[in-house]
């Protein structure tokens, strides 16, 4: 579950929402040098979500029938949420600015790309 909360910039006045956490199904990433984000589904990178979750974990979050004769079923080597972490960083792979998506950029300014960002407002949970 994540929520969505508004946050306003110090340099520019910007007010905008800030998508914060990520959800079972996707994966919000962000580059470290623009702060462009991007969303990896769990059906673009099923191994990492299996290894993660498991195969009828993953079948559940990803809302499809479990294959009885798969052979991802045998992939079972389970991972950490961090090396799953890293996995899906290396998925996204480079901005088109020379940046890196990874899940520890920090927020930015959409208008201006500061980082000197206040949130203001309520919170508004979803999914
Ligand atoms: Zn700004
Ligand atoms: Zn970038």
């Amino acid at each position: 579950m994540g929520h969505y909360s508004k946050a306003q910039c110090h340099d520019c006045g910007e007010v905008y929402e800030e998508h914060i956490g990520g959800s079972f199904t996707s994966q919000g990433l962000k580059c470290d040098k623009c702060g462009k984000t991007m969303e990896i589904h769990c059906h673009d990178i099923p191994e990492l979500s299996i290894q993660l979750l498991g195969y009828e974990d993953y079948c559940a979050v990803a809302r499809i029938l479990p294959d009885k004769n798969s052979r991802d079923r045998k992939k079972l080597k389970r991972i950490s949420l961090e090396e799953f972490n890293r996995g899906v960083e290396e998925f996204a792979g480079k901005c088109d600015c020379g940046g890196k998506y990874t899940f520890d950029a920090p927020p930015r300014c959409p208008k201006c790309c500061s980082t000197n960002i206040k949130e203001v407002g309520s919170k508004l949970f979803y999914d």
